[in-house]
């Protein structure tokens, strides 16, 4: 078996097989309520060069399944069980003194809030030159000149002058710079971008998209982009997974999940996005409900309390990814989008004044409390809010 120093050493198994395996990755954190279920079986490949989006809520996992493939869910109440093959190594059971020889070397995270992720107290080239002195065995000089050229690389302007500056002193966006050149330092095959442009604005947000993707491209990395905006990965990766309540329920090449999504979730979290062509103060369709407790979840499809399609077979039979089709597109949902079932699905329901689904008929606003939610109906709508049998009992 491949080992850590193997790995390093570049002595992994052979560069045509998939640079990442996961397999059935569950990482639960016991509390004393039980064990809250953060990532749930979770089955994906990446190849080398490819980059995957993971898009989901806050809550649906996305975060912990990059630290647990990474290993950084180092608290003592995270049990983390399944595969993480990276390079043909074994990653699940590896010790933080172990993974620490991949860390920064092999793969690297770029986080959401550079300000929580640089130490405001420490000039932002010292930062990079212990990062490579530390990894790379460099000295003090020749570490300055690759983390001058490091800052030059994600177009800092001026490098000499800024490498004295502390974070403080720089923009958000040239702080979310910095972190990607500390990311980028010692040069790792795979790169984990959490969220990377949530604390900046839009257009500094494009700025650093364009300079991830170009990092990407010229240095071959595979990458992790995770996000809660469909709209960020649409265009900047090659394949998008949809995670919710800790599962993968969408997983499609981005062109084919685009061109059909077939889970109601996705088409939730891409009518969620701000349209340039919606007039002015054009109010956001607000997704209904709220993620589940991860620690007693609903019993079938997790989605189908806040689902405007859901039927009772939903609430009874939890649904499995489906095989996938000819381009690699797998869905998790009884009443796929684009069917004859699911229309009549969401007939049945709007006829029964299923609040979600006059809420996402625009019948009536969406609210993230589905009991507020319900009484909007009843005030607005005058239906009784069906908490009885949909399935063609309306
Ligand atoms: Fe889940 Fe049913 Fe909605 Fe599909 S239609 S997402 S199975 S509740």
């Amino acid at each position: 078996m491949t080992t850590t120093a193997d790995v390093r050493l570049g002595n992994e198994s052979t560069d045509n097989e998939p640079l990442l395996v996961v397999e059935d990755l569950r990482t639960h954190f016991m509390v004393p309520a039980g064990a809250v279920k953060a990532v749930d079986g979770v089955s994906l490949t990446l190849e080398r060069g490819k980059t995957l989006g993971v898009v989901g809520e806050s809550g649906s996992g996305k975060t912990i399944l990059s630290r647990s493939i990474m290993g950084l869910n180092v608290v003592a109440n995270a049990v983390t069980t399944g595969s993480v093959r990276y390079a043909g190594m074994e990653l699940v059971g590896q010790t933080p003194k172990q993974m620490k020889h991949l860390w920064g070397v092999e793969m690297a995270m770029v986080f959401q809030d550079p300000m929580t992720s640089l130490n405001p107290v420490v000039k932002v080239g010292r930062q990079l030159t212990e990062h490579v002195r530390q990894h790379l065995g460099m000295n003090k000089s020749a570490a300055k000149d690759v983390a001058v050229e490091l800052l030059r690389s994600v177009r800092i302007p001026e490098p000499e002058a800024r490498f004295d500056n502390y974070p403080h002193q720089m923009s958000g966006g040239m702080r979310q710079r910095v972190c990607i050149a500390i990311a980028l330092a010692c040069g790792p095959k795979m790169l984990f971008a959490d969220e990377p442009t949530t604390a900046l604005d839009v257009t500094v947000q494009h700025q650093i998209l364009n300079l991830l993707a170009a990092q990407q491209r010229d240095r071959f990395m595979t990458m992790i982009m995770v996000t809660h905006d469909l709209g960020v990965v649409a265009g900047r990766t090659d394949d998008i997974a949809v995670m919710y309540a800790g599962k993968i329920v969408e997983k499609a090449p981005t062109g084919a999940l685009f061109a059909d999504m077939k889970h109601p979730y996705t088409q939730a979290l891409l009518f969620s996005i701000p349209k340039t062509s919606n007039p002015k103060h054009t109010r956001l369709t607000a997704i209904a409900g709220r993620p589940p407790d991860l620690i007693s979840p609903p019993a079938g499809c997790k989605f189908a309390p806040r689902c405007p399609y859901a039927q009772d077979r939903c609430r009874e039979e939890e649904p499995t990814l489906t095989v996938p089709d000819a381009t690699g597109h797998q869905y998790a949902c009884h009443f796929p989008i684009g069917t004859s079932e699911s229309e009549a699905a969401f007939q049945r329901n709007l006829d029964a004044g299923v609040p979600q689904t006059l809420a996402a008929a625009g019948r009536v606003q969406a609210t993230d409390d589905l009991d507020a939610l319900e009484r909007i109906v009843q005030t607005k709508v005058g239906a009784a809010p069906a908490g009885a049998s949909q399935e063609g009992g309306h």
